[in-house]
């Protein structure tokens, strides 16, 4: 079943895997010269947290402590742990990572876990078993959504991601086919790679300085099955490419990143929305949701696959029915162009405009890290203990800005920037 973790690295670019470490560490966290950094990864992606331990140590790094998790350890845990046990989560565990980033400490997570593991596992224990690790993963949590240090999120291409991507291949060119995908989006594939996220974060700094400057009140989609109105918070601010985290290191939070993105009004959304792509939801596919929004909140809630998930998400708490974030990625983004869907949020966002579920970023509001959580709250931004990112753009979606006295103007026709 699973392959010995060095047997297919011989399908993986050396060279790209290692630029990827490097963009990791010198873009991705900027990593300051006497900083921790904590690396928590899947097991079969020890090929890029060495690689990524070398560059930090290069760069200065002062403790480089990385944390793995195994498929196989977390199905014996479902099929053989005891009932009990999916109400507890290493709450100590968290603790200890949030006392790192209270100390300066940078968080670099590695992403390639099978998107499906848990598809086969009784839903029941993995919704316990989920909202128990949300919950205990707050304090750690707070510290990297409220931005008080700098953090990156990479990807490696494992075999069990691979070969649902690329099913029917043979496991070494599934893992390379996936690996080039992977280097191609997070803009490894030229000799380059520092200087062309230099180039794109400037780029995605344009958009998002335009509309700033155009402070719109909401944002209107139209196209098949949706007519959407998302109301902005107040105050809001958009993001995208590098920002400043609190402890001063500007970073590049997700690699890779198309997106600009703000926080909507809580209980400002009205209207109907249809998701453009499946999403991929701890071990389910979510497709064809339709949703309908009423005062922010949602009313309705369809999918034609994995509903039964969709609604106990929506359960979660009063926050996970509300919106958190909103962001515009054009759809000739080189992810979208790929056609591939990756199972994994931080590719399949990128491919397109998305709304999120529940937690907004306080860091999307103007002068966002001096407000409280209450003024965030009156200003519009939700609560919540998830943040899921859904797909609802396409080339047949057209979006206005309308300003607060209602004059309307293009942002994007046909998933393009107008
Ligand atoms: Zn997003
Ligand atoms: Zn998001």
């Amino acid at each position: 079943m699973t392959a010995h973790p060095g047997s297919l690295s011989a399908a993986i670019d050396a060279v790209k895997l290692d630029r990827l470490a490097r963009v990791a560490v010198e873009v991705g966290l900027r990593l300051q010269p006497g900083q921790d950094l904590v690396m928590t990864a899947p097991m079969a992606a020890l090929p890029l947290v060495r690689r990524i331990a070398e560059h930090a140590y290069k760069a200065g790094a002062g403790l480089v402590t990385p944390f793995f998790a195994d498929e196989e350890i977390t199905l014996a845990r479902y099929r053989h742990g005891r009932s009990e046990g999916f109400d507890r989560a290493a709450g100590w565990l968290y603790e200890g990572m949030a006392r790192a980033y209270e100390g300066n400490a940078a968080r670099l997570a590695i992403v390639g876990e099978n998107p499906m593991l848990l598809s086969g596992e009784d839903p029941e224990k993995v919704a316990r078993a989920n909202k128990a690790n949300s919950i205990a993963y707050q304090p750690a949590l707070k510290k990297i959504a409220g931005f008080d240090i700098n953090w990156n999120i990479v990807a490696y291409p494992s075999l069990s991601w691979a070969k649902l991507v690329f099913p029917g291949e043979p496991d070494d060119v599934a893992v390379s086919k996936l690996a080039e995908a992977i280097f191609a989006a997070s803009r490894v594939d030229g000799d380059d790679p520092v200087g062309a996220w230099k180039a794109h974060n400037a780029a995605l700094h344009a958009r998002m300085n335009w509309l700033n400057g155009k402070r719109f009140a909401a944002l209107h989609y139209s196209g098949p099955g949706t007519d959407l109105t998302v109301g902005l918070a107040d105050g809001h601010a958009w993001l995208g490419g590098a920002s400043a985290s609190k402890n001063g290191i500007t970073c590049n939070p997700n690699i890779p990143t198309e997106e600009v993105f703000t926080t909507p009004h809580a209980r400002r959304v009205e209207g109907h929305v249809s998701s453009t792509k499946p999403l991929s939801h701890q071990g389910t596919l979510i497709d064809g949701i339709q949703v309908r929004f009423e005062e922010g909140r949602i009313v309705e809630a369809k999918a034609t696959r994995g509903a039964e998930v969709l609604n106990k998400v929506l359960d979660t708490d009063e926050g996970a029915r509300r919106l958190g974030e909103v962001a515009l990625v054009a759809h000739s983004s080189p992810i979208s162009k790929s056609g591939l869907l990756f199972y994994n949020t931080l590719f399949d966002e990128n491919a397109a405009c998305h709304i999120a579920l529940g937690q907004c970023y306080a860091t999307c509001f103007v002068d966002g890290d001096t407000l409280t959580p209450e003024q965030i709250a009156a200003q519009g931004g939700n609560k919540s203990f998830i943040h899921i990112d859904w797909m609802i753009g396409s080339d047949r979606i057209d979006i206005d800005g309308i300003h607060a006295d209602g004059r309307r103007e293009p942002v994007m026709r046909k998933g393009e920037w107008a």
